[in-house]
């Protein structure tokens, strides 16, 4: 089943050994078998059977386009036209998108086949999967353990082989932690690259869509289908998308930064720190120069991604108010109970807490000490990370400072689950692009990632190195 890549799934295609049809149908038994992972929301078993014989057709006739035969999942805040979409929150229970977000387009445009919609933390509010209204997920690799989170009903459909890709979003990590924990790969592009239309907002200077699958090789042609302008995104740049599969033999030596901090860090599991250490002598045996650089804010990151997101999703989820769409409450019987009763009804308690905790750092009395002093720590963040990769191509941090935990084991400490995201919010917060590469395991058989990083649209360059690690720590 598990083919290296999309393009050597096409060759079988092509070739008459395999069809669209037949892959779909087991995709669909897989999900059967795999059900109490719960990484599924809905499966679009017909839908899907249906298109596959569609762009079989296509096949006979050479008209298949790029993705043909990609049978890809999408987290459940990416509108799919008809179908629903919820956030994993009862807030939107029963809400179906009336259009397609960008990506969804793009992708349907060039064959790929729509598998279904899946389980995220509610409003992508989280790293474990714990906060969704429609239960967790299990981690295939052990069920008693999370997948990570937000993206941890992606992440898991692709690591149990449910679908051959999946869609994500990441606002601090949510693409790249749970790929970590999965043993997948997972990328957050630029901020601007790719379209956030149709996506349910979060933060919305950071969020950014991006694909989990089983190679680099599928990253980069579902990026390269994705990415690029887009009238309905004002964010998104006109900077032109590259060729990024042809992008994927490294030329030449790089240099590459790693952060000492992030490498002495208390938290950080001795595993991972050595893996760390092998990674960073692989790439010196190849000729790559790596030197550690300081970059003195690992303590500052963590609470100014909270300040910043928490904000702008206090003011994002205002739209919820049980008036235009969702959830309305059955006992509100005034305009004020309505908000009241509706809100309280629909948000789970972490998006209770992110909305008050945003409401009271954009609070006049606090706006000062919170939200704008949290705006010049991410310019000093965005600024001396763009000074590091002035002089370097790349930065290499691990994903996560640990393999999964156990189901449960933060779910009542927020704070110690903030610091899961404590190597995954640079990027976002300086708008560079990150890819998590599953190269590690910890001793109890548990996968862990790599984590690069580069300057702003140099995804190419990005997806080479990553695939050049990714086959170094293989060896
Ligand atoms: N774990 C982070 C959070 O809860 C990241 C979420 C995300 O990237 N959507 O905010």
């Amino acid at each position: 089943m598990k083919h290296t890549s999309l393009l050597e799934l096409q060759h079988e295609i092509a070739a008459g050994n395999t069809s669209c049809r037949s892959v779909v149908e087991r995709y669909l038994q897989n999900i059967d078998q795999n059900k109490h992972l719960n990484a599924f929301l809905e499966v679009h078993s017909n839908e899907a059977l249906e298109r596959a014989s569609e762009i079989d057709a296509k096949y006979q006739s050479g008209e298949q386009g790029k993705l043909a035969g990609l049978v890809i999942g999408l987290k459940d805040n990416i509108s799919h036209k008809g179908h629903r979409v919820s956030a994993s929150s009862k807030i939107l229970e029963g809400f179906e998108a009336v259009f397609n977000a960008t990506v969804v387009d793009r992708l349907l445009a060039e064959d790929a086949i729509v598998i279904g919609r899946l389980n995220c933390d509610e409003f992508a509010m989280g790293a474990s999967n714990e906060n969704s209204a429609y239960g967790n997920v299990l981690n295939a690799a052990d069920e008693t353990r999370v997948p990570g989170g937000s993206s941890g009903g992606s992440a898991v459909a692709v690591q149990a082989e449910m679908c051959m890709a999946a869609l994500g979003s990441d606002t601090g990590g949510s693409i790249r932690q749970p790929a970590s924990f999965t043993g997948t790969f997972g990328m957050k592009p630029t901020y601007g690259r790719v379209s956030r239309w149709g996506l349910l907002a979060y933060a919305s200077s950071f969020d950014q869509i991006g694909p989990i699958t089983n190679s680099i090789d599928d990253m980069a042609l579902i990026l390269e289908v994705m990415a690029g302008k887009d009238e309905r995104d004002a964010t998104v740049s006109e900077n032109p998308v590259p060729n990024y599969i042809n992008a994927l033999e490294v030329s030449g030596k790089k240099r590459i930064a790693y952060i000492r901090d992030c490498v002495e860090s208390e938290g950080l599991n001795p595993e991972v720190r050595d893996h760390m250490n092998k990674a960073i002598e692989a790439l010196r045996s190849e000729g790559h120069e790596v030197e550690a650089v300081d970059f003195p804010y690992l303590d500052y990151m963590v609470p100014c991604y909270y300040v910043l997101t928490t904000a702008e999703a206090s003011s994002n989820l205002a739209r919820y108010s049980g008036l235009l769409y969702g959830h309305r409450s059955e006992d509100a019987n005034d305009l004020e109970s309505t908000f009241k009763l509706s809100r309280t009804e629909g948000f789970g308690e972490e998006v209770k807490r992110r909305i008050m905790a945003g409401t009271f750092v954009l609070s006049s009395d606090y706006y000062d000490a919170y939200y704008t002093k949290a705006q010049r720590v991410r310019r000093i963040i965005q600024r001396d990370t763009a000074k590091i990769l002035d002089s370097f191509d790349f930065i290499l941090l691990p994903t996560t400072p640990d393999s999964a935990f156990k189901i449960g084991e933060r779910s009542d400490d927020p704070i110690a689950m903030y610091l899961a995201d404590i190597f995954t919010v640079q990027a976002p917060l300086a708008g560079i692009p990150a890819i998590s590469i599953p190269t590690g395991e910890t001793g109890n058989g548990m996968p862990f990632g790599l984590q690069l990083m580069s300057n702003n649209f140099e995804e190419a360059g990005l997806l080479g190195i990553a695939k050049e690690l990714y086959n170094l720590m293989k060896k």
